[in-house]
């Protein structure tokens, strides 16, 4: 056997491996997965239906343009079709954005801590990541991060509200921030979790797109319409960014089910939006119960809870799998609770109570 083995690109080196939300254990007792900000809820038994329904084609090829969906994006959202463009999961759209706008030699502006996928798809694309600290509350720092920018910025991501810690940054400072920004630097903004907003004061990005030809608003089906596993999300940006996604796209990467169990979830909007008010109740009632513990907890504004435990991370999620619930450390940080079933969210409560007591 040769001695050489193929030569790979530099970047791949070192390239963080992304951590998905472990699964709960099966076996015991009972056993709840608060690790992956999914919703708890099963699939619609009309979005069911469709799927399956479409499950019978799918020896065929979906349809590549995803030209349903968009029809379905541009009525809904009141944009054209021209500044559209769907992928797999906004993960996916978020890395076909990097992949269209940094290369070697350019930076990509976050914040840190913020969603795990960042730095990973910065690095396969050679640009280098310039991580901005949190502010002490948790929050994205607008002004540190344009004071960032430099002529080798291409594109910076704005989380909002920000994985892992729920927080937001509210009109009036995203308006000063992008005011800050020039117009060829590309903002994204991620908005995973928005329809588990409830602040007014947070904008709606699509709304702040409309005259700013250098934001790109990014949305997915994975949160509030639990696609998690049929991986489809999309983005609204003016048309030299649209046409750049669609020209990166993975041919065909988007299936047939999930174009079909997107636009079943949309036309079944009120329904799937009501589960998201309960668990917008769930987190309420999660959030007050930790404060009444004792604990500092961040304003959150996703179906997610953050709780900086620092040194006691790591312990506080082994108290919690052992009583059944699964949820997401950051070791030396803290960690992530998706509000789930109503039993699990009691559970969680349950444990970081006694943990509470023993500090
Ligand atoms: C979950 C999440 C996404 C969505 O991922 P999909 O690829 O659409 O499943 C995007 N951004 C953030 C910040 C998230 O937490």
């Amino acid at each position: 056997m040769s001695e050489t083995s193929p030569k790979l690109r530099a970047e791949m080196e070192g390239i963080p491996t992304y951590k998905p939300g472990k699964p709960a254990a099966a076996g015991g007792p009972v056993a709840y997965k608060l690790s992956s900000n999914e919703n708890p809820y099963p699939p619609l038994p009309g979005v069911l239906e469709t799927v399956t329904a479409a499950a019978c084609n799918f020896n065929r090829y979906p349809d590549m343009a995803c030209s349903g969906l968009m029809n379905e994006l541009s009525e809904r959202f009141g944009v054209p079709l021209s500044h559209l463009a769907t992928g797999t999961g906004s993960v996916g759209v978020a890395q076909q954005l990097i992949q269209a706008t940094s290369g070697p030699g350019d930076e990509v502006i976050y914040a840190w801590r913020s969603f795990e996928a960042y730095p990973i798809i910065t690095q396969i694309s050679g640009a280098t990541s310039v991580q901005v600290p949190l502010t002490s509350g948790d929050v994205h720092d607008l002004d540190a991060m344009a004071d960032a920018i430099t002529d080798r910025t291409r594109l910076i991501f704005v989380c909002n509200p920000n994985n892992p810690t729920g927080t937001v940054v509210r009109r009036a400072e995203l308006e000063r921030f992008l005011d800050r920004v020039p117009g060829d630097v590309l903002v994204v903004l991620d908005e995973a979790y928005r329809e588990f907003i409830r602040d007014p004061e947070v904008p709606d990005g699509v709304g702040l797109y409309r005259d700013r030809p250098n934001v790109c608003v990014l949305r997915t089906f994975s949160k509030a319409y639990g696609l998690a596993g049929l991986r489809v999300g999309f983005a609204i940006a003016y048309e030299p960014v649209a046409a750049a996604l669609r020209k990166t796209a993975v041919p065909f990467g988007v299936s047939q089910l999930a174009q079909e169990a997107a636009i079943a979830s949309l036309r079944a909007e009120d329904e799937l939006l009501g589960r998201v008010g309960s668990l917008v109740c769930e987190r309420t009632r999660v959030v007050d119960g930790l404060r009444a513990q004792g604990w500092t907890v961040p304003e959150t504004q996703a179906n997610f809870v953050w709780l900086r435990l620092g040194e006691r991370t790591v312990p506080f999620a082994e108290v919690c799998e052992q009583a059944g619930v699964v949820i997401r450390p950051f070791p030396g940080e803290g960690v992530r609770v998706t509000v789930g079933e109503t039993e699990a969210n009691d559970i969680f409560l349950k444990v970081a109570e006694g943990f509470r007591k023993e500090l």
